[in-house]
């Protein structure tokens, strides 16, 4: 098995990741990003961003292509589509095992994000690709001139709604109060589209279908009235969580398992840090990931120094 050693590894490679990668890599200590997938993160299946500042409309895979390119321009090392194994963050030095070889770093920056929640509700798990998908720009095409529910009332989920009216004849918006959660900007647009009916108060009970999703078994919270909505697709946008699975428990996390940092991005080990959407925090954007990144790395930087001086 092929041994790899670096200063910095970052765990992620999406916007808190890659400017991770990028500050560290120019505070001079040898860096690497290992991503499970290919690198981009969650943005890259973003259709349009409105507020990175500096770009007043941009697409979210061509921005985090410009993320790789300026990583790539300061010598940042990739690792795409690792199978990790094991991540060992209590060890001195690290130790990531992955299916390509194993990773010793001084620190450990993790930028790994967060997954869309479930529903948890029947027929959620079993008809997932065949009328369940937690990505509108990735599946929404197959939806043209169909009827399809989007739920939750954050900016995702109006979000997506809205570009799902690009193909669907019908989008519902099922949202469990009848108040929306996401911007107020964001709102105004939805209520302006034809396409959408908000269905209040209610949750999905059930997803049925036979070979694909045919409809949603729904309920009003504030009635009890339980009712069938005929629908082609449902996409849930109902929250995230963190993608901590390898690293669990050896850290502080908070009670739906984000990582505990203080203002440095330092989690409660030592040389280990967390950036984005994978630590507690208050706002979850492109733009906050990449300011933890920065962070985060200055100061696994220093870290990274202070150990180089004990050694000398
Ligand atoms: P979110 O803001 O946490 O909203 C989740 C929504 O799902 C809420 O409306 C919530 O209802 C509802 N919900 C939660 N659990 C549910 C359940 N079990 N059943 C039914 N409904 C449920 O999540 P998000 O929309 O995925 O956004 C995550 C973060 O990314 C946010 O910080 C958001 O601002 C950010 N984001 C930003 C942009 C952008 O700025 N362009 C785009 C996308 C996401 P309640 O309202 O009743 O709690």
């Amino acid at each position: 098995m092929q041994t790899y050693e670096f200063d910095t590894i970052v765990l992620g490679g999406g916007p808190g990741g890659f400017s991770a990668g990028i500050y560290a890599a120019r505070g001079a200590v040898s860096t690497a990003i290992i991503d499970i997938s290919m690198l981009g993160g969650q943005p890259s299946n973003y259709l349009e961003l409105e507020n990175y500042p500096g770009f007043s409309q941009v697409g979210g895979y061509e921005l985090m292509e410009k993320f790789e390119e300026h990583a790539d321009k300061f010598g940042v090392n990739k690792f795409p589509m690792q199978e990790i194994q094991s991540v060992d963050l209590v060890s001195n030095p690290k130790v990531i095992i992955t299916n390509e070889g194993e990773f010793r770093a001084k620190t450990v920056i993790i930028a790994t994000g967060a997954k869309p929640m479930r529903l948890g509700v029947p027929g959620e798990e079993e008809f997932i690709g065949r009328g369940v998908s937690f990505c509108a720009v990735c599946d929404g095409a197959f939806y043209k001139d169909k009827v399809v529910a989007v739920v939750g009332g954050g900016n995702s989920a109006v979000e997506e709604a809205m570009y799902l009216t690009k193909f669907a004849s019908k989008v519902y918006l099922i949202h469990r109060r009848n108040e929306l959660r996401a911007d107020k900007i964001v709102q105004e647009r939805a209520f302006k589209n034809d396409k959408i009916e908000f269905v209040w108060d209610t949750i999905v009970r059930e997803i049925k279908g036979e070979e694909l999703v045919n409809s949603l078994i729904v309920e009003n919270v504030k009635s009890g009235e339980v009712s069938k909505l005929e629908v082609n697709g449902i996409f849930p946008y109902i929250g995230i969580l963190p993608n901590v699975d390898n690293f669990a428990g050896q850290l502080t996390q908070d009670q739906r398992g984000f990582i505990v940092t203080d203002e440095t991005m330092k989690t409660s080990l030592d040389g280990v840090y967390a950036v984005g959407d994978v630590r507690v925090t208050p706002l979850r954007q492109v733009i906050t990931a990449a300011a933890d990144g920065a962070v985060g790395a200055v100061y696994a930087v220093k870290y990274v120094e202070a150990l180089k001086e004990v050694t000398v």
